[in-house]
């Protein structure tokens, strides 16, 4: 049987998972720590999606090589773009339930497009409403500001906010205020510090251009501004002005890949919902990707195909 099946048939039962899925563990266990990142989970109130968010969360919960916290990277539920009150609030209490029965790791949350409400409605009373836009996300995950940092040994975390509203759809990029505090926040941390940081939509990445079937009718590549952040040079610029930023993290496009940039790896990381709950989408399964990080600023990446 091979190491994929083991993982995958130890999902099923209530034991702890016996394998530790990194190779290095044993010698390196007290020089790092793991993140589990769960991204675009999708929940909303049918077995499947219900099931599916309760594998994975139980899953990472049971590696024998105890994860240290999880990055919830967005997309918790399966829309409040334009879900009326009602379905936004059963999504969530699913979301909130399963987290509850299944979940004993801290968790971090970035906020995804899809858990954003009402910018593709159009009704006055929606764009009025008091839990408009992240304010209804930021609630339920019990967030202070829709982007932060925190820090674990000697590493820093610092979470951003992608996904703003645009014409009734959305732009991924970061807003003046939000730049301005990045820019302090990336200033003040200590150089001996490494740094992380989490976007729930790429700032680089290829996904981003595979994530439609076709190129546009001339061939040329065509990439929305849903799906790649439209200020990725301004973001890397940025970045260039520290050496110890060591990577970046994004769910969105359900895809998976690992780009090198200018020294920092960017790794886009699949989604837990698949194809939205149907299945493996494009080639890629069901996912979450599990992360080591060292103390001396190196990163490893495997990505946990638990259903
Ligand atoms: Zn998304």
């Amino acid at each position: 049987m091979d190491r994929r099946k083991f993982l995958q048939n130890s999902s099923l039962v209530a034991t702890a998972v016996t394998l530790s899925p990194f190779d290095f563990s044993a010698k390196t266990k007290s020089s790092s720590f793991r993140v589990g990142f769960l991204s675009d989970t999708h929940v909303k109130p049918t077995d499947i999606a219900e099931t599916g968010m309760r594998n994975a969360f139980r899953h990472v919960n049971q590696l024998e090589s105890k994860v240290d916290f999880i990055i919830n990277g967005g997309d918790s539920i399966m829309d409040a773009l334009k879900a009326s009150k009602e379905k936004v609030q059963a999504q969530w209490d699913v979301w909130n339930k399963v987290l509850n029965d299944e979940n004993k790791l801290p968790i971090y949350h970035c906020i995804g497009n899809h858990d954003a409400w009402g910018w593709q409605m159009t009704e006055l009373e929606v764009k009025n409403d008091p839990l408009y836009d992240k304010q209804w996300v930021l609630k339920q995950h019990k967030m202070k500001n829709r982007f932060y940092s925190f820090e674990y040994n000697n590493w820093k975390f610092i979470i951003l906010d992608s996904a703003h509203e645009n014409n009734g759809g959305y732009i991924a990029r970061i807003d003046e205020e939000q730049f301005a505090w990045l820019e302090n926040e990336l200033k003040t941390t200590d150089s001996s510090k490494h740094i992380c940081i989490v976007s729930h939509i790429p700032i680089v990445s290829f996904c981003s251009a595979m994530f439609v079937d076709k190129n546009e009718p001339n061939g040329d590549w065509k990439i929305s501004r849903a799906l790649l952040h439209v200020d990725s040079r301004r973001l890397i610029d940025l970045f260039k002005n520290y050496s110890n930023i060591v990577c970046c993290l994004s769910g969105h496009i359900h895809l998976q890949d690992s780009v090198e940039y200018f020294g920092i790896q960017y790794y886009c990381n699949g989604a837990v919902s698949g194809d939205w709950w149907g299945g493996p989408f494009k080639g890629f399964a069901p996912a979450y990707a599990l992360f080591e990080f060292f103390n001396d600023g190196n990163v490893k990446r495997q990505i946990i195909n638990y259903a």
